[in-house]
């Protein structure tokens, strides 16, 4: 199973792709946890990504490609996985398309912008394996920690409300075109996201059950 995940900042995109990950036994590609990491560790890649990301900017094209593509031929992909993250562009499915690599679904969970808003308020993130939380839905059982590894929680750089308004402005002008672009070629296969996250992932799976 190859597949991308394409849905809003907030939409949930990471958490149904962690739970996805381990229902069909596939990684989880996630660009941004890429790029956090670099960034946190200081690497070349790291140093370019953070002149945009708290900016709400995306990264240039050709870094990313080459970033994925990369990445993609790693074995531990050999038997499929979960894209969160990307492509963001016609400039990047484009370049997707043209690879070697043959995508066997498009998944979009479809969120209102003003729910998004409310949600990132509360996003948590492990600063060590990159899991999500949210303060009111998805809370860690300890207060502060990740359950998966004893990592420590911190919000996120660019979930502050300036950067939000402009990841959301820059999903709609520039991401979300990617649903026609997929639908145009029968890939698309929509889900919405619910309040609980067992009903998302009950709807996701439902989805994919066409393909
Ligand atoms: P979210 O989808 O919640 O905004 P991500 O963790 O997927 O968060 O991405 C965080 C940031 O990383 C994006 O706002 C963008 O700046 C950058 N980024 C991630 N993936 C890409 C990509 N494919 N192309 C360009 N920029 C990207
Ligand atoms: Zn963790």
């Amino acid at each position: 199973m190859k597949l991308i995940i394409l849905a809003a900042p907030g939409a949930g995109k990471g958490t149904q792709a962690e739970l996805l990950s381990k229902h069909f036994n596939i990684p989880t590609i996630s660009t941004g946890a890429i790029l956090r990491k670099n960034i946190s560790e200081g690497t070349e890649l790291g140093e370019i990504a953070g002149k945009y990301i708290n900016d709400g900017k995306l990264i240039p094209d050709d870094v990313m490609i080459k970033v994925v593509e990369e990445r993609l031929l790693e074995s531990d992909c050999k038997n499929g996985f979960i894209l969160d993250g990307f492509p963001r562009t016609i400039a990047q499915a484009e370049a997707l398309e043209n690879s070697h690599i043959k995508i066997d679904a498009v998944l979009t969970i479809e969120v209102p912008d003003e729910k998004i808003i409310e949600r990132l308020g509360g996003r948590l993130e492990c600063k060590n394996c990159g899991s999500t939380y949210h303060k009111l839905y998805r809370a860690p059982k300890t207060e502060g920690v990740c359950d998966n590894c004893g990592g420590k929680l911190e919000t996120r750089a660019d979930d502050k409300p300036e950067t939000v308004k402009e990841r959301l402005a820059t999903y709609h002008e520039q991401t979300e075109p990617l649903k026609k672009f997929y639908a145009d070629r029968n890939m698309l296969r929509v889900a919405h996201g619910r309040e609980e996250i067992a009903d998302t992932t009950a709807e996701v799976i439902k989805a994919l059950q066409q393909c």
